[in-house]
């Protein structure tokens, strides 16, 4: 049975704005938001804590585990918000939202979170060595990924709209009749 609705993984550095763009395009278009982040915490899938970085060290084995148990490929209709996107087998995913963000703003954004020495560094080396965006190209074909820019406020309200319109495009290519709403699987 072919999805009635995309899967869409929106990436990035941490910081970028990963998940305010999926909370809000996951309310306009009733999707589900999974924060890859929360599931990991949620429900053990990881192999213990890296304390000089403050993050969980993901089990990938079982976090791909658990992803399967959920209707990502047979509903579509999922937002998956993470700072990885090689791990989502490429037949699940028909949009890979690659986010970035200047130096500057990005420096400020981890600082209020709190990150610093290592961990900060390293977040904003990998945002200027533009990580992710190469991760994404190696790991879906081309025309699926798109890099968006999320340096000001008023970028979200853009972006946003820019993916809702690839949304209803790609229901009206797959037999649906474009309406945006409504939609999704269940988390
Ligand atoms: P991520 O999920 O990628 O770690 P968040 O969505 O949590 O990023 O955003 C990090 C911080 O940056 C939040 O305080 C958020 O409000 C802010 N932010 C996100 N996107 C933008 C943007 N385009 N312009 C200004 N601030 C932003």
């Amino acid at each position: 049975m072919p999805r009635a609705n995309p899967n869409i993984v929106i990436t990035g550095t941490p910081g970028v704005g990963k998940t305010t763009h999926a909370e809000q395009l996951a309310r306009n278009l009733g999707f589900v938001h999974l924060s890859i982040n929360q599931l990991v915490k949620d429900h053990g899938l990881h192999e213990g804590r890296d304390e000089e970085m403050g993050s969980w060290v993901v089990d990938e084995d079982k976090l791909l585990d658990h992803l399967e148990t959920l209707p990502i490929h047979t509903t579509g209709g999922y937002i998956l918000d993470w700072h990885a996107c090689d791990l989502f087998p490429e037949r699940w995913i028909d949009l890979v939202v690659v986010l970035r963000c200047e130096t500057t703003a990005l420096y400020d954004r981890l600082t209020a979170r709190g990150y610093k020495g290592r961990k900060l560094e390293e977040n904003v080396d990998s945002e200027i060595m533009q990580v992710l965006l190469e991760e994404a190209r190696a790991s879906y074909s081309e025309e699926v990924v798109v890099e968006l820019r999320s340096n000001e406020v008023e970028d979200v309200e853009g972006n946003v709209g820019r993916v809702e319109e690839w949304v209803k495009a790609w229901r009206r290519d797959h037999g649906g009749d474009g309406d945006v709403g409504g939609g999704g699987g269940e988390e």
